[in-house]
C-alpha cells in the first residue's frame, strides 16, 4: 500500500511540504530578530501598539491575588509579555515561548532590564507540541504568531489542551481588509512599500515579502473562528480592527 501524500502548506507564494515550513519560517525570524521591534513600528506606523494594548485590555487578569498563569506563544522578542506584566499584579506569572533562539535572545536582553523579570520564564519550544501539562494555564496569548506556525489546527488543539477550564485564548493576527475601498491602497502598501521598508532597514526585503504573502494566505477571520471551534473552543468571537487589516480573536475553554 502506498503512503498518503504529505500535506502541503503555504509559504510565501509557494506551497511546500508541511515538514519544510518550520525551517523556512525560522530562517525568516533569525534574519529579522535584531530589527524586529523597529520594523513593527515602521511597518504599522505605530498602530501595532494600539492593537497590542487592546489584546492586553481583553485579557481577563484577576484583580485579586490568586496566582494566574499566562502563556504567550510565538512570543518572539517579548512585547506582549512585557505589556501584560507592566499592568499586572505580582500574582501573574508569564511564560514566553518561541521556537526561535534569535528572537528569544532579544527578549532575554530586554527582560533583564525589567523589574518584573522574576515573574517571567522564557522557553524555547514549539506551539504544536507545548511542553506543559494539561489544564495548566489561565490565559493563552499569541500575537502575529499563529500565521507562521506550519500546522495551525495542531497549535490550536495544544492551546486548548494547556488551558484550564474557564481559560481564555486571545489571538491578534493580521488579515485582509474588509473595506473594499481600502483594498487597492493596502495591496500597494504590502506588495511594494513593505518589502522596500524591509530592504531599507535590514538590507533584505525578502523576509517582508514572505510576511505580506503569509497575511494574504492566512484563513479569513470567519474560517479561523471555525478552526477554533473545531479545536473545541467555545464562545468564539473576533473584533475587526483598522478596517479588518488586523483582528483580535477570543475563545474560551469551557
Ligand atoms: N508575538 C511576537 C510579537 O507580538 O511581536 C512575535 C511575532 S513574530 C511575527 C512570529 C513569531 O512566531 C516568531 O518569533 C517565530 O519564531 C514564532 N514561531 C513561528 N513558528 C513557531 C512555532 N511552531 N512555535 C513557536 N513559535 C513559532
Amino acid at each position: 500500500m502506498s503512503a498518503s501524500p504529505e500535506k502541503t502548506v503555504p509559504f510565501g507564494q509557494e506551497n511546500i511540504p508541511l515538514h519544510e515550513k518550520q525551517g523556512r519560517v525560522d530562517g525568516v525570524f533569525h534574519a529579522v530578530a535584531p530589527k524586529y521591534d523597529l520594523m513593527n513600528d515602521l511597518m504599522s506606523a505605530g498602530l501595532h501598539r494600539a492593537w497590542r494594548n487592546l489584546m492586553i485590555a481583553a485579557a481577563s487578569v484577576p484583580k485579586n491575588n490568586r496566582t494566574f498563569h499566562h502563556l504567550d506563544v510565538a512570543g518572539g522578542t517579548g512585547d506582549i509579555v512585557f505589556r501584560l506584566q507592566k499592568r499586572a499584579g505580582t500574582n501573574v506569572k508569564s511564560t514566553l515561548l518561541d521556537i526561535n533562539a534569535s528572537m528569544l535572545d532579544v527578549a532575554r536582553q530586554e527582560l533583564a532590564t525589567k523589574d518584573f523579570a522574576d515573574r517571567v520564564e522564557i522557553i524555547e519550544g514549539n506551539a504544536e507540541a507545548l511542553p506543559f501539562e494539561d489544564k495548566s494555564h489561565d490565559l493563552y496569548t499569541i500575537a502575529f504568531g499563529i500565521r507562521n506556525v506550519p500546522d495551525i489546527q495542531k497549535a490550536l488543539s495544544e492551546a486548548r489542551r494547556v488551558l484550564k477550564i474557564g481559560g481564555h485564548f486571545l489571538c491578534l493576527e493580521l488579515s485582509q481588509t474588509d473595506v473594499p475601498i481600502l483594498e487597492g491602497g493596502y495591496r500597494f502598501y504590502s506588495d511594494t512599500l513593505l518589502p522596500k521598508i524591509g530592504e531599507w532597514v535590514t538590507g533584505d526585503g525578502s523576509p517582508y515579502a514572505y510576511l505580506k504573502d503569509s497575511i494574504r494566505r492566512f484563513p479569513s477571520k470567519d474560517n479561523f473562528a471555525a478552526m477554533l471551534r473545531e479545536a473545541g473552543f467555545e464562545k468564539v468571537s473576533y473584533e475587526s480592527l483598522a478596517g479588518g487589516i488586523c483582528a483580535l480573536h477570543s475563545a474560551w475553554r469551557i
